[in-house]
């Protein structure tokens, strides 16, 4: 269960985040829509403490930490139950697919290199990549590097992955590939906060849609609510763009 209360964001005069409720059962995928500058990345930052939040609390599983009052331990400790993909990948340019994913599962959850380097050949298997384990990231496209980018969150058994804009970068005959990898990590139980301008990922694949526009929730709904009978105004203007 994952839960966010009264999340509050500002930069400088700029409040980003006016105060945003969420929460999630196990296993749950929900996906965030808005124009650009609503806050959607900025939430999502917020939630994994890559962004200093100015109040609100989350809980991952056990208790409630407060984003403004939360130890290093507590930080920690919710990261490890949080995985993050990035929109440009950040994978490390120097160690090869494999050693991607094995970092995190050695480096921050202490598992065996043994064990790591198994559990990544395993999750290359799963994401079509098993002959690409010693490949740089530049020796691979970016669909290919962000399906590593994923592997790499995987890895660690995350109670939920948060993407952000995952195929924003990717040429359009690349990420049918990336949304079969994430299509495949909802079958696993694994819940999902996916920020994204994929109508149709959103359509097939969320629990839940989110409309966000202007720091705040303005509607959510299952996907057939949201796109085929939006209430609010604002969203309904923003999904016409789409049609
Ligand atoms: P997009 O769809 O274009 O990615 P978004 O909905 O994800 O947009 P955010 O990137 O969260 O929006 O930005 C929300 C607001 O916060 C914008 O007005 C942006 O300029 C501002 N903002 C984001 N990051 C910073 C920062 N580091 N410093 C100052 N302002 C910021």
């Amino acid at each position: 269960m994952i839960e966010v209360k009264a999340l509050h964001k500002r930069f400088n005069d700029n409040e980003v985040l006016k105060g945003v409720d969420l929460a999630l059962q196990p296993g749950e995928v929900v996906t965030i829509l808005g124009p650009s500058g609503s806050g959607k990345t900025t939430f999502l930052r917020c939630l994994n403490f890559l962004e200093h939040a100015d109040s609100g609390a989350i809980k991952v599983d056990q208790d409630w930490v407060n984003f403004n009052q939360a130890t290093s331990q507590e930080v920690m400790a919710l990261r490890r139950r949080m995985g993050m993909v990035f929109q440009n990948y950040a994978l490390f340019l120097n160690k090869t697919a494999r050693q991607n994913i094995m970092e995190p599962m050695v480096l921050v959850h202490k598992v065996s290199p043994t064990e790591a380097y198994d559990r990544a050949t395993q999750l290359l298997q799963t994401i079509g990549l098993g002959a690409f384990g010693d490949y740089y990231p530049a020796q691979l496209s970016g669909g290919q590097q962000q399906r590593i980018g994923i592997a790499r969150a995987l890895a660690v058994h995350p109670t939920v992955l948060l993407f952000d804009e995952p195929t924003a970068a990717l040429d359009p005959e690349l990420i049918g590939e990336v949304l079969k990898v994430m299509k495949a990590v909802k079958q696993a139980g694994v819940a999902m906060i996916v920020v994204t301008h994929e109508m149709q990922f959103a359509y097939e694949v969320s629990d839940r849609v989110i409309f966000m526009a202007d720091g705040a929730i303005v509607e959510q709904g299952t996907p057939q609510q949201i796109f085929e009978s939006p209430k609010e105004a604002r969203t309904k203007a923003f999904l016409s763009r789409f049609k």
